[in-house]
């Protein structure tokens, strides 16, 4: 199994690594992509099936980063892991080491995991319309960051999103309404000459790339906690435009 993409990460890791060849680590096989990346910083960690302790924090965020664009780079080719969810399932039974925290939507086109090729025990996500925060996503963040150790929040927006278009339209719906009501700030804040309405593609994905910087910016302003970690360089905040149509994950910044 050749993943082409691992080349790249080789580059940040490289310094990481000097015992283990670069075919050493292509012949692995049925393991997640993140495990695939750990075995170049843990050897004898290789043939693992889920993220131990040890590998996760033998990652930087930027690790993180790169696991994440490399992954995605797979799901695009068509090259994901051979994943074996079976051996990550009983691998993580008695423990969970994710190395992320994700904030996405709930687009049944966006789903995070499967478009950055990561496996069970990878990462911690929170789902919700238009990836907006509350209180008590705020908290899973500072349980994942701060207890149990993941290294990056991502914040992922995606483009032709659904929550985006009612949030621009003001649409009114039971319990949806308070939840648009946390995107009209992006909207309100989106710098755009043309055409301001939920017909326009290139406005809708402008609205979700705002909507995605002050969902971050709203997470370093109410979250002490993640705030402190960030700055202490426990963990990066990053935000993502996923694209539907061409299936990149792109981050911004
Ligand atoms: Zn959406």
């Amino acid at each position: 199994m050749c993943h082409p993409d691992l080349q790249s990460t080789e580059v940040v890791l490289g310094s990481q690594h000097s015992a283990v060849s670069r075919r050493g680590l292509l012949t692995l096989a049925g393991v997640a992509t993140a495990t695939a990346l750990f075995s170049e910083v843990v050897p004898g960690l290789a043939h693992a099936a889920a993220l131990t302790q040890a590998q996760r924090d033998a990652l930087t965020p930027n690790d993180v980063i790169t696991m994440m664009k490399a992954g995605n780079e797979r799901f695009r080719l068509g090259k994901e892991s051979p994943h074996d969810y079976l051996a990550q399932q009983k691998a993580g039974a008695k423990g969970q080491y994710p190395a992320a925290m994700i904030l996405s939507c709930i687009d049944s086109r966006a789903p995070a995991e499967t478009i950055m090729d990561l496996g069970i025990g990878d990462c911690f996500n929170a789902r919700v319309a238009g990836n907006v925060v509350n209180d008590d996503i705020l908290g899973s963040m500072e349980f994942a960051c701060k207890l149990a150790g993941a290294k990056l929040v991502l914040v992922m927006g995606h483009t032709a999103c659904g929550a985006i278009k009612g949030a621009i339209d003001n649409a009114q719906l039971g319990n949806l309404t308070a939840l648009l009501a946390k995107i009209r700030p992006a909207v309100e804040a989106t710098r755009y000459q043309g055409e301001r309405t939920a017909k326009n593609y290139e406005f809708v994905d402008a609205v979700a790339r705002k909507n995605v910087e002050l969902t971050m910016a709203e997470i370093r302003r109410r979250s002490p906690v993640l705030s402190e970690l960030e700055t202490s360089g426990g963990i990066k905040i990053v935000g993502a435009m996923y694209d539907l149509e061409t299936a990149r994950l792109e981050f911004l910044g």
